[in-house]
Order: structure tokens, then sequence, then C-alpha cells
């Protein structure tokens, strides 16, 4: 077991107590492949209250790292209600900087369902509804979950999108073309309830489009050079997937993986240092076997094999 250096028994033991309090579950068994998984360092996640330190775990198996910390429980609006990208005077730049981005997005998925007009669209974590938007003016019928009140709110305002708070409050007998889950999965308490939750959801020539970070051989390296891990590189994240933990988490729920890429173009970072960390790592992700790309986007269908 490898701990940041400045992770002293202090912190440990105010992450075991913030853990008790919330009755998270002690992940020492990897929810995607149920490998043993270690305690490998421990990260602050912020909230209106201060800092709540938790642990987190490294599968041994699929290499996924997993933060101990009860997502579904009410205690996250505190951290969500101060996080950027929840923040409403940020959507007009989050506009800006994702606006030829989404539109990539909306030109991947064009192709997929049916040939007609009354193709419809589900943006899982919609925030802004800049995504739906787009769809929106390729005439898709738009939907969006959306938990965070003030997001949800502004999503009906702009556009008038059917915005739902919860996946469990969609109708059960609508079926989608497009399903879009960008940067939403490592947030989610139980992301293979939720996957199978959408195979019921997607139509058979439907296409589901998932976007993740890419940051596993990052929080390995730096563990590996005995560096410490910090919540810049981890973000507010409860999952960092592997790619073979999406792969088998896909799998178990219906899903075969079709493409997957490191590319994402059109995306704007406004951010000088992020801007060039992204720039040499998507140089590097050109490379064959080589995948240091920030962010995966991954292309799936339902697998007609596997009905949930
Ligand atoms: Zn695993």
């Amino acid at each position: 077991m490898i701990n940041e250096p400045d992770a002293g028994s202090e912190a440990k033991e105010m992450g075991n107590k913030v853990a008790g309090f919330l009755k998270s579950r002690q992940p020492e068994v990897c929810r995607l492949c149920k490998s043993p998984a270690t305690r490998v360092f421990d990260l602050p996640l912020y909230s209106i209250e201060g800092d709540w330190i938790t642990p987190v775990y490294r599968c041994r198996g699929c290499k996924t790292y997993m933060r101990d910390f009860d997502y579904s429980s009410p205690q996250m609006i505190k951290h969500f209600t101060l996080s950027t990208y929840t923040n409403l005077s940020n959507e007009k730049r989050l506009r800006h900087e994702k606006l030829d981005y989404f539109h990539f997005i909306a030109n991947k998925a064009q192709t997929a369902g049916n040939k007609e007009n009354d193709k419809n669209a589900l943006d899982v974590g919609s925030c802004f509804g800049h995504l739906l938007d787009i769809f929106k003016s390729r005439n898709f019928q738009t939907f969006g979950v959306e938990p965070f009140e003030p997001l949800y709110r502004e999503a009906i305002r702009r556009k008038n999108h059917s915005m739902f708070r919860d996946i469990c409050g969609l109708p059960d007998s609508l079926k989608f073309d497009v399903i879009t889950m960008l940067d939403t999965l490592y947030l989610i308490e139980d992301p293979l309830s939720l996957l199978v939750n959408l195979r019921k959801r997607i139509k058979p020539n439907g296409v589901l489009i998932i976007r993740i970070v890419n940051r596993v051989w990052i929080l390995d390296t730096l563990r590996y050079l005995r560096f410490p891990v910090s919540s810049n590189v981890f973000g507010d994240h409860k999952y960092s997937f592997s790619l073979n933990g999406m792969r088998l988490l896909l799998k178990a729920a219906g899903f075969k993986t079709v493409s997957i890429t490191g590319k994402e173009p059109g995306k704007l970072i406004s951010d000088p240092k992020r801007r060039l960390l992204a720039q040499i790592f998507s140089l590097f992700s050109n490379l064959p076997g080589v995948n240091l790309a920030p962010g995966l986007i991954l292309f799936c269908a339902p697998n007609p094999d596997n009905r949930i």
C-alpha cells in the first residue's frame, strides 16, 4: 500500500470518520471486476462545509481507481453547489468552449437510429443543456437528466428541453436513438445500475456515447515515482476508470464497444497550462498502442445477444 507523503494518520482517521458517518461501503472489492482493491491515498473533496477527506482505492484487477464516498448521498449537493461546472455565471463561457466539440459529438450520433425525422436524444448529466441544444437544432426530440436543481431549471428555461431529475423518472415506454453521457459516469455511485437502466431505454440500432477522463496512467506513474496525487489530478470524481474496467462494465450492462477515440476536435480549454498539457498528450495519443489523451470517447451499441 502506497500513501501520499502528506496523508498523515489524522487525515486517514478523518476519512474513516466521514465514510462511517455517510455509511459508504468500503470498496475492498472492485464493483467492476470483483477483484480486491487496495487503499492507495486519501484526497479532500470540497464542500460548503469545508473539505471531506476521502479514501481512494485502486482495483488490483482492472486498475480502476475509486473513491470511498457515497455519491448518491444528499451530502453531495454540498459539493456540487460549489463546482465550477454548476455555476450559472459560467454558462456562456462553457457553451463557447464546447460548441464545436458538441457539434462533433452530434455529427457522430446523427447516423444512429432510424432514418426518419422523428429521432430523439437523451443526455444524462445534461448540465446546462448545451449538447441538447445542438440536437434540438437538428430536429431531434430532446430529453435530459440533471439532478442538480438550478441546472435542471436552466435547461428548461433556455430551450424547453424535456428534463428529468432522475433516470427512473423517464417513462419506460420511451426508447432512444441516441444516449450521451459526457463526463458523467465517473460521478455516479453505481455506474453498472445506470448502464443497465440505459440498456433498457436504447433502441436496437441506437448509439450510446460516453466520455470519461483518461488518468489511470497518470495516477499509476505518480504513485510509482512516489509523488503525491492531488485533487487537481484526480478531480472530484468517484471513479477514474481504466479502459479495461470500462469494457467490463459495458459488457456486463449489455453493450458492445464499437469504437474508442482520444481525439476530441473543437474542444477549447481556457486555462493555458491545461491546454498545453492536453495538446502534448493528444500528440502522443496518435502513436499506435499508446493512449495518453486527456479523455476517451466510447461509442457503444446495445448487444443484441445480451438483453438485460
Ligand atoms: Zn476492477
